[in-house]
């Protein structure tokens, strides 16, 4: 049975962060945090308090233990106010705690999924690195096994929020002569450990997110920084891809829907030729498209959101989750812009912050055409 309903609880966490929108982040905040480039690392205590960041976990870690249909209806509603708000829900529920959840041991389980839900750390993944970006099996960081522990020595480009973190998440090839996706483990590094070294970069969007190139010079770290079996990292990074691309797909379908609204709004209040621009057919079609590409990324993430509530196999579905969600957007946000010509190209304009914000998802957190792959060799051609 399809039931698109929402529960009483769901209803009262989306009014609870409807009154949060409003007093902590209202438009104006919004635009003054993307020109000053302010982090939303001061909203996780906030975050914590509503719930939001406890949602899908068991309550034995402190978590609410709610499905995570609730928590996509969540982040999509941040998102639809400021997407670098929900991004930084996403990083720390869908990327950290389900990282631990899927192949972290009990003891770091119970050591940092209650800081994480009280906002209290953060963990970045530190993946990429220069020459090993879609082909992430190519990196060359490398783990060198210690008295006590490890020693990490590489270097790793493009972070997000590497520097606001309280961790990073760090694979590196763990086992000498290894090649491709074998023998690389994963650790939990410090963000402060002796050797690292942060460059931040400079980029046209997401101006809330900070982007760092990190060089690992003889990192130490103890044996208990290990997540999961040693030698099989790359497989556990795996394991946790659908959750971020769910997340991914919920702040996508907020954004879209905000760029939408945005350029309903200036269509039927823009009048040129004495009569209101959206009344062209030229435009009218351009939004009825818009809107079609909205309601079908919503409905996406809905029914991933429900495959993972229900502990359902779903690779192909987060895959394509991804890409409907995010070219969704950039078609809302590249139209948006034609729609609202001037009034979307001045920096006050919401429209060319989503536009410009919008740019990165079609191959960040694994590019488009990397997802198009996954789901061809799923229709076994
Ligand atoms: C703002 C920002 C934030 C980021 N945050 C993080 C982060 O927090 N952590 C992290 O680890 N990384 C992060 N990244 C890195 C991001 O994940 C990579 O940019 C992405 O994986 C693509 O790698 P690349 O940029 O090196 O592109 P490349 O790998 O050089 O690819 C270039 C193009 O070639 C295409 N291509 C490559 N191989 C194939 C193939 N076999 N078939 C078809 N097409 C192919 C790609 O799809 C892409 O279109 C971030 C990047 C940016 C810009």
């Amino acid at each position: 049975m399809i039931d698109f309903s929402l529960t009483s609880e769901q209803k009262s966490m989306l009014e609870a962060v409807d009154r949060f929108l409003a007093n902590r982040l209202p438009p104006e905040e919004v635009r003054r945090r993307d020109r000053a480039h302010v982090p939303p690392y001061d909203l996780l205590p906030d975050f914590a308090e509503l719930g939001i960041l406890g949602l899908p976990f068991d309550p034995a870690y402190g978590g609410l233990g709610e499905s995570w249909l609730t928590l996509a209806l969540v982040q999509e509603r941040i998102a639809e106010r400021a997407y670098f708000a929900a991004s930084i829900v996403s990083r720390v529920v869908a990327f950290g705690g389900m990282s631990l959840m899927s192949y972290g041991n009990e003891a770091q389980r119970k050591k940092w999924i209650p800081q994480l839900i009280a906002g209290k750390a953060l963990f970045a993944l530190a993946l990429t690195e220069p020459q090993a970006g879609t082909d992430a099996s190519s990196m060359t960081t490398r783990a060198e096994r210690v008295a006590g522990g490890w020693k990490i020595i590489g270097r790793k480009t493009w972070i997000s929020d590497a520097k606001g973190a309280s961790h990073l998440v760090v694979p590196a090839r763990s086992e000498k002569g290894s090649k491709g996706t074998r023998g690389i483990s994963v650790f939990l590094v410090p963000r402060d450990a002796p050797g690292i070294a942060m460059t931040v970069l400079e980029k046209v969007g997401n101006n809330c997110m900070p982007s760092f190139d990190i060089g690992f010079d003889d990192v130490l770290v103890d044996d208990d920084a290990l997540l999961g079996v040693e030698g099989k990292g790359f497989s556990h990074i795996l394991s946790t891809l659908h959750y971020s691309r769910a997340s991914m797909c919920a702040a996508a379908t907020g954004c879209a829907q905000a760029a939408l609204n945005v350029a309903l709004a200036h269509a039927r209040e823009r009048v040129q030729f004495g009569r209101p621009i959206g009344s062209n057919q030229t435009l009218a079609h351009r939004l009825a498209d818009m809107q079609m590409r909205v309601d079908q990324s919503r409905l996406t993430l809905w029914h991933l959101a429900w495959m993972i509530s229900n502990d359902m196999p779903c690779r192909r579905e987060a895959a394509q989750a991804k890409v409907i969600a995010t070219e969704a957007l950039q078609y809302v946000t590249q139209h948006g812009m034609q729609i609202l010509a001037s009034a979307g190209y001045g920096i006050e304009s919401d429209m060319q912050r989503m536009w410009r914000d919008a740019r990165l998802f079609s191959f960040g957190e694994g590019t488009n055409e990397i997802q198009r792959d996954l789901v061809a060799r799923e229709l076994r051609l």
